[in-house]
């Protein structure tokens, strides 16, 4: 079945006690038992909810994996899954990962015994060499968030096989449309729902999946025990995101490379960041790995001191946090997103202060070229 089937028809996709072509929201805490000590298929909603359950079923299949989990946000995925690891566990991450998978390890998990070094993931080599007889993970977001970054997933599972660690990979920003982790050797990939998967700015979501039955055991294991779960209500937002994704990403994408090359070719503008390019380090990669290059834009002005006045002059693109939505959006990610990661750690990973990161939309495509346009206008060259 082509995924474009699958998001509408994959996992579990009807009701199975009306028909009803939608999944409803059940919005239970419990269920009824048969007898004492025999519950139905569900007993409490912690531990299972049929419309959390269609959308875990859903992510499992549209990744390839055994088991699906959905959590109340994404950084509550990250939380349960790095909760695999006992103290004394260290993890090699990737040197841009979203500054609030940096600040969960840095800030809690590190005080709880995890150890981690970060590297850029891109290059295979910074990955070997700081591998320790303590490394249980490689960590990595390709592409990655906000330098777009590629990483050679393939690579990274083979050089993890062969020192027994796993390989996690955070698939938020090219969804399972254009990549799919563990079909290139990943044993656990988590998702933002909140971003491309609900697609339209209205829900926080987290999903991970493996193909890894103990892992499965052990994530659902964590998934009861800790309680960081989906509600009904918005994993049927999430749910019902998915079933556009397909064409969302194909307009998200042909909208991107747009502003991409139009970036590319204006005076103002320093440096563009955008798998898609040519001109990017990772483009040969990036067309091997993935079947697109997704919706994300970043770019340095040549004028760094306008920075703010740009994105202030921008009248489409919304100035805030997120991406993924419909709408397109433009943030800062030294002052925004990553603000959490110190700055000789930002600057040391190429993040520099003036960065913009944009979150192409599916509006118009000239609309949104007429927009930056005006915006660099106002801050000529
Ligand atoms: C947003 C984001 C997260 C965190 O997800 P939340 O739903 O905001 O908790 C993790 N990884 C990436 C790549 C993200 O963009």
């Amino acid at each position: 079945m082509h995924i474009n089937t699958k998001f509408i028809h994959g996992g579990i996709s009807e009701d199975k006690t009306t028909g009803a072509v939608s999944v409803p929201i059940y919005q239970t805490s419990t269920y009824r038992q048969n007898g004492l000590g025999q519950p139905k298929e569900y007993e409490y909603s912690r531990s299972g909810n049929p419309t959390r359950h269609a959308l875990e079923e859903l992510i499992a299949d549209l990744e390839g994996g055994v088991q699906g989990f959905a959590f109340g946000s994404g950084l509550a995925g990250i939380h349960t899954v790095l909760s695999l690891f006992a103290p004394g566990s260290h993890i090699i991450l990737g040197d841009d990962v979203y500054g609030g998978t940096f600040r969960i390890i840095d800030k809690v998990f590190v005080k709880n015994g995890l150890e981690y070094t970060i590297v850029d993931t891109s290059n295979l080599a910074n990955i070997e060499e700081n591998i320790q007889e303590n490394t249980k993970a490689i960590y990595v977001e390709s592409p990655s968030n906000p330098l777009l970054k590629i990483t050679d997933i393939q690579a990274v599972a083979e050089l993890a096989k062969k020192h027994n660690l796993l390989t996690l990979v955070d698939n938020t920003f090219a969804t399972p449309y254009l990549q799919r982790p563990l079909e290139l050797g990943a044993d656990i990939v988590l998702h933002s729902g909140t971003k491309y998967l609900g697609g339209h700015s209205d829900v926080v979501s987290g999903l991970v999946t493996t193909n890894n039955q103990e892992l499965a055991s052990e994530i659902g294991f964590l998934q009861n025990a800790v309680g960081g779960i989906l509600g009904p209500q918005d994993s049927w937002l999430t749910q019902r995101g998915i079933k556009t994704l397909g064409i969302r990403m194909e307009a998200h994408q042909k909208n991107a490379q747009a502003v991409a090359e139009y970036l590319e070719n204006h005076e103002a503008v320093e440096k563009v960041f955008y798998p898609g390019l040519a001109s990017h380090a990772g483009h040969e990669l990036a067309k091997k790995q993935m079947s697109g290059f997704g919706g994300m834009v970043s770019f340095e002005l040549k004028n760094e001191a306008k920075t703010a006045e740009f994105v202030e002059a921008l009248k489409i693109f919304t100035l805030a946090e997120s991406l993924g939505g419909v709408e397109s959006l433009v943030e800062v990610p030294s002052i925004m997103t990553h603000a959490s990661i110190p700055k000789d750690k930002r600057e040391a990973a190429g993040i520099k202060d003036g960065l913009v990161r944009l979150s192409v939309g599916i509006e118009y495509v000239d609309d949104l070229l007429a927009d930056v346009k005006q915006a660099l206008d106002k801050v000529g060259k």
